[in-house]
């Protein structure tokens, strides 16, 4: 009898723990994605995205003759059917570890062993599963650098290769047809040029590893926190689809280690940033959606989406350099670098007082690369909110850090096009990238600031002062 594979975020074929499980069975293999209330409630890039890696990933099926099943709506509902028209007995998965996708998992796994269906979820999007790293008195780590000390010298299995054979069933059930699911239709903006600047697939997510690997991982600790140089890997936007598994960055960054390029434990030590959202996100789930630190809930955020510093913010027209080249990096290509998230998330939350959940909401509508836990652990840290985060009095300021990070003006001018004599192509490009009813012109004059530096630093203090943390 046939086992289902419930492809989530787990889009690739090699070091994927449950298809090499389902394969080792001998028996045939279903391989199913479901458009359930999880993947169509993501933001528009993100769910634009997720397309294109689903699509990546049928034809990755397609070329090993087997096949990807669409199906839309609930997630048990599907299973179920598709259980009724094949035979199929067992259905395995990888396992998701934030809120919404683990309420959704804990409902089917059990109404299925109810049925006396073989549920079964494996490891694969992370390093260390959450209830595997604990301090030394027991519990999960609410600080960084110890458990990145703790899980630093792990012994990790070498990563699973791809199976070079998935049997099929003779009788293969019904598909949806990709292009009938409109994944893209939510982009009431540039799609098209975000989707020009995505790298889909698994073999794509390899070959830009194995090139930041050998190109720029030597250089990674200084350059990884310049925005105006290719200095990071990219390679967010290929784990969040899980189109290439922690596992695979781990080592490839150990192998550079032992080759003498020191600067990737940088990049080991960020891939664990990753885990300790996600291990984050299972032991506090609230960190998603409420204050982690909970004497913030009494602290009057501006919550007000339509006021005119809000707007500015996400327009990239709040007139601070720093922070508009990067709300329009994000517009253009989906991703933002994350000095660049650093900076906007706060001057959002601090310099205009604004709630980080309207930052959060954003990224999630934006970014290609979104990622529940990532997202809502930046959000918090940025606004002092959450765990290890950086301290509520610490006000990045946003024009000494464009002096600090992009000196020459590389980033400004990529992204700013207003006041140029020449303004470079991709700065131009953000006006087409932009909903037209937003009514910005390349010739608009550069905006005065909506809160200047020194003025919203204060506000900020004063209103952080007249609290009792
Ligand atoms: P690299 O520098 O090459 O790092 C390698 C990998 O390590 C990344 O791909 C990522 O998986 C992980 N990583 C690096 N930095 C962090 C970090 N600070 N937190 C968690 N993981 C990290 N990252 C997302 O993947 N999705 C998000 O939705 C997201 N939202 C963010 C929101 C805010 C406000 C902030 C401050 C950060 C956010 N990040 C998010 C983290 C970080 O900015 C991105 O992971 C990073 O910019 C991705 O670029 P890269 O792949 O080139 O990273």
């Amino acid at each position: 009898r046939p086992i289902i594979l419930w492809f989530r975020r787990d889009l690739r074929l090699g070091d994927h723990n449950a298809l090499t499980a389902a394969c080792a069975t001998g028996r045939p293999v279903i391989p199913l994605f479901i458009d359930d209330e999880v993947a169509s409630g993501q933001g528009a890039a993100a769910r634009m995205r997720l397309g294109m890696s689903v699509r990546a990933l049928a034809d990755d099926l397609a070329a090993l003759g087997s096949r990807l099943i669409l199906r839309h709506g609930n997630a048990l509902e599907v299973i179920l059917n598709v259980i009724s028209q094949t035979g199929a007995d067992a259905v395995y998965w990888s396992r998701q570890y934030d809120v919404t996708a683990k309420a959704r998992d804990t409902a089917v796994k059990s109404a299925l062993k109810d049925d006396g269906i073989d549920a079964q979820s494996f490891a694969g999007h992370l390093l260390f599963e959450p209830w595997t790293v604990e301090t030394k008195t027991g519990g999960f780590y609410k600080v960084f650098t110890p458990m990145w000390k703790t899980v630093r010298g792990r012994e990790l299995a070498a990563p699973l290769p791809a199976p070079e054979q998935i049997l099929g069933p003779n009788d293969w059930p019904a598909s949806d047809n990709l292009d009938d699911w409109h994944m893209g239709a939510a982009m009431h903006r540039g799609g098209d040029i975000v989707a020009g600047h995505c790298t889909v697939g698994e073999a794509a997510a390899r070959d830009r590893s194995d090139e930041f690997i050998a190109e720029r991982v030597a250089d990674y600790k200084a350059k990884r926190d310049i925005p105006g140089v290719q200095g990071t890997s990219g390679l967010s936007e290929n784990l969040t689809y899980g189109e290439i598994s922690p596992l695979v960055c781990w080592h490839a960054g150990w192998r550079a280690l032992h080759d003498g390029k020191s600067d990737a434990e940088v990049f080991l030590k960020e891939l664990v940033w990753r885990e300790f959202a996600y291990h984050l996100s299972h032991h506090t789930p609230r960190i998603e959606s409420e204050n982690w630190k909970q004497d913030w809930d009494g602290f009057a955020w501006n919550t007000d989406e339509t006021s005119p510093e809000v707007i500015a913010w996400k327009q990239g027209r709040t007139g601070i350099p720093f922070v508009d080249a990067a709300m329009r990096e994000m517009y253009v290509t989906g991703t933002m670098h994350n000095r660049g998230r650093m900076i906007v998330a706060s001057y959002l939350t601090k310099h205009l007082l604004c709630h980080w959940k309207i930052g959060l909401d954003w990224f999630a509508d934006c970014l290609i690369d979104w990622d529940p836990a990532s997202n809502a652990m930046g959000w918090q840290w940025s606004a002092g909110s959450g765990p290890d985060a950086t301290p509520y009095f610490r006000v990045f300021n946003p024009v000494t850090q464009l002096d600090k990070f992009d000196k020459n003006r590389t980033y400004a001018t990529r992204w700013i096009a207003e006041g140029e004599d020449d303004p470079s192509d991709t700065a131009l490009s953000y006006f087409d990238a932009i909903p037209k009813a937003w009514g910005l012109s390349a010739s608009d004059a550069y905006p005065e600031p909506v809160v200047p530096v020194d003025v919203g630093r204060k506000r900020a203090l004063d209103a952080y002062q007249s609290r009792d943390f």
